[in-house]
């Protein structure tokens, strides 16, 4: 009967196969239906002054409200956009939508920085600089009003590549931050290489601070590490006073979090904007 019960774990894994097949499919179809439907639209997170609470900037967060499947969050949908390729319509439409919004804050007068995640596969694109040129004049929008984030490990997979398109967007005045900073395998030559602006410390580090010795430690040599090399550095997932207290008397000048604001509609962010710019 061992037979037999190998054949009951086939038909078992089988169905999981068909299962994770299924959703996966049934998601691309809901997904490409969102993108003809306008069912995506962006939140903004304020990243502020880890002193003064000034906001300096805004992350834009992608979210999907399907009407038969409700609210899916993009750690869920994210995955399966970037296997099945539909990433990169889902990332052009995002790098326009927060374009568009950042011009409009521009011509308000307002100058904090928009910063836009940017996936490996949505990266690798031959065409990808272009396309970030391309927005930037149609929305007359300067390139130093918007930062894009990279995570650690496709800097390195082609470097040669990467780099490339790393100084191309430079000469565009476009800002480079590194995501989730300290979760990825890299060489940490790449720093020094490469024209990258601001460190985002991964939140899991931030999450286990005052407290956590190893966690303390990381965080602190980041923040070193950080001034050594002149980069920004904004700590993620900032929950509580402890946690600000901790950061800013380890050096860290910026952070972002649900002490100060949860990602939200453009439209509610209106009281947390400095005052605009003398125009
Ligand atoms: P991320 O880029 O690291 O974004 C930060 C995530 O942390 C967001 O989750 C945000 O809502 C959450 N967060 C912010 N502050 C706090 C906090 O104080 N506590 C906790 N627990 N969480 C906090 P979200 O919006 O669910 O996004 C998850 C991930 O999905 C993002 O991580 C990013 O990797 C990806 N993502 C979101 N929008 C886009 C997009 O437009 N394009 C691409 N390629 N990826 C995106
Ligand atoms: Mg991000
Ligand atoms: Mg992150
Ligand atoms: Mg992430």
């Amino acid at each position: 009967h061992v037979k037999e019960r190998g054949r009951a774990d086939f038909r078992f894994y089988q169905r999981q196969m068909n299962l994770g097949l299924l959703t996966r499919m049934k998601l691309d179809h809901a997904m490409r239906e969102g993108l003809r439907e306008q069912r995506f639209h962006l939140h903004y997170q304020p990243q502020v002054d880890l002193n003064s609470a000034t906001l300096l900037g805004v992350e834009a967060l992608i979210r999907w409200h399907d009407p038969e499947l409700g609210e899916v969050p993009p750690g869920q949908f994210i995955p399966i956009a970037e296997e099945t390729g539909l990433i990169v319509a889902i990332g052009n439409w995002v790098l326009d939508s927060a374009a568009a919004q950042a011009s409009q804050w521009r011509r308000d007068g307002y100058r904090f920085t928009t910063a836009v995640n940017v996936s490996a596969y949505q990266f690798q694109q031959a065409d990808f600089v272009e396309r970030v040129a391309d927005t930037l004049q149609r929305h007359q929008l300067p390139g130093e009003a918007l930062e894009l984030e990279l995570t650690e490990t496709f800097l390195i997979r082609d470097a040669t590549e990467a780099l490339r398109k790393l100084d191309a967007l430079s000469a565009l005045k476009v800002r480079m931050a590194i995501d989730d900073f300290g979760t990825g395998y890299s060489s940490l030559s790449y720093l020094k290489r490469f024209p990258i602006h601001k460190l985002k410390i991964d939140r899991s580090f931030i999450h286990d601070v005052p407290g956590d010795e190893g966690a303390e430690g990381i965080v602190q040599a980041i923040i070193n590490m950080a001034q050594a090399l002149h980069l920004q550095v904004t700590a993620e997932g900032v929950e509580t006073e402890a946690q600000r207290a901790f950061l800013s008397r380890a050096g860290c000048t910026q952070y972002q979090g649900y002490l100060f604001a949860r990602p939200t509609a453009a439209s509610d962010l209106a009281p947390m904007l400095p005052s605009p710019a003398q125009r």
